[in-house]
């Protein structure tokens, strides 16, 4: 009789991960070595194993134009943005960081591949919800969410898709890629407008400062704390599914809506931050449907920290499915 060595504490679920998911930033807000620190950590702690991490290829440029317009692929693929938008993005241009964002959009993709499969996937990076069609904002050059999901409908996997996004910062990019709304480059690639709900759980009084409407928008005040947060995510949930039926949901799982993040204003503990994901990973189970994880924000004073958030998503989604 033969049995694998350590089936007890294997994932009944992938993780997507590479090492070329760092961003060559410099010295930056952004903390771009976590997604190593957490891959290591949740190996270090045996949530996972390394046969439960797979490798991402780069989204091709097919893949990125189903988003992205062929006006600003060219412009980072040639590096000529222009200083004004270099400065919008909040990142210094490279070739190599174009590189790391392309890797992150494929990672994304086969997040939402394994999750349609499995039920869940989560991707130890991605969710760079700030980033439009035809330009960068805060950090984010490829928004890899929306590339993921038009992927997935252009190959016939989905027709339709939720994005769940609780970064402490609105999803603004992710609201204008699939608001009703066209960009006229863009109006060839979209069969419907109304194939995409976007739910954004953010703080109000913090960036970006115009908010283009995604599907729903919880503006939230000042300083929420756990109990206040949970009931409104519950409540969001529950308001979006009313209105739309999902065939893959698309969280994005920011750490910055923790107390002592640099960049938020809100006031969830760790373990309200755990409590969250855990919410949302038993909500879409009850309702049969899958999910896949992307990361997003973290700025937490001591990076530990923001180490320890993002690895409880994945201890969270062990909980919630455990497998046999
Ligand atoms: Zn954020």
């Amino acid at each position: 009789m033969g049995f694998s060595a350590c089936e007890c504490c294997m994932l009944p679920f992938k993780l997507i991960y590479s090492d070329e998911y760092f961003l060559p930033i410099g010295s930056h807000v952004f903390p771009a070595e976590k997604y190593k620190r957490v891959r290591d950590r949740l190996v270090a702690t045996n949530v996972a194993e390394p046969s439960d991490i797979i490798a991402p290829r780069p989204a091709t440029d097919e893949d990125i134009l189903l988003v992205h317009t062929p006006r600003y692929v060219e412009k980072l693929k040639t590096g000529t943005l222009s200083a004004r938008e270099e400065l919008e993005m909040e990142i210094p241009y490279s070739p190599e960081l174009v590189q790391a964002f392309w890797l992150a959009a494929g990672g994304s993709m086969l997040a939402a591949d394994y999750a349609l499969n499995d039920g869940i996937a989560i991707s130890i990076g991605g969710g760079f919800h700030h980033a439009f069609p035809d330009h960068g904002e805060g950090f984010c050059m490829i928004n890899d969410i929306a590339v993921a999901i038009r992927r997935m409908q252009r190959d016939e996997k989905i027709r339709t898709a939720m994005t769940l996004d609780c970064d402490v910062h609105q999803g603004n990019g992710t609201a204008v890629v699939f608001a009703p709304t066209s960009i006229p480059d863009l109006a060839r690639t979209r069969k419907a407008s109304s194939d995409v709900f976007t739910i954004s759980l953010h703080q109000e009084n913090n960036y970006p400062a115009f908010k283009p409407p995604s599907s729903l928008d919880m503006n939230l005040p000042d300083g929420m704390g756990d109990a206040e947060y949970l009931a409104c995510l519950g409540s969001a949930i529950s308001l979006g599914l009313s209105k739309f039926k999902p065939e893959l949901i698309c969280y994005v799982a920011g750490a910055d809506p923790y107390f002592d993040d640099q960049l938020g204003g809100l006031s969830l503990t760790i373990e309200g931050l755990k409590q969250r994901d855990t919410l949302v990973f038993q909500l879409a189970k009850a309702e049969s449907i899958p999910v896949m994880v992307t990361f997003a924000g973290g700025y937490a004073h001591k990076l530990e920290d923001t180490v320890t958030i993002h690895a409880n998503t994945i201890v969270a989604a062990k909980e919630v499915f455990p497998g046999n």
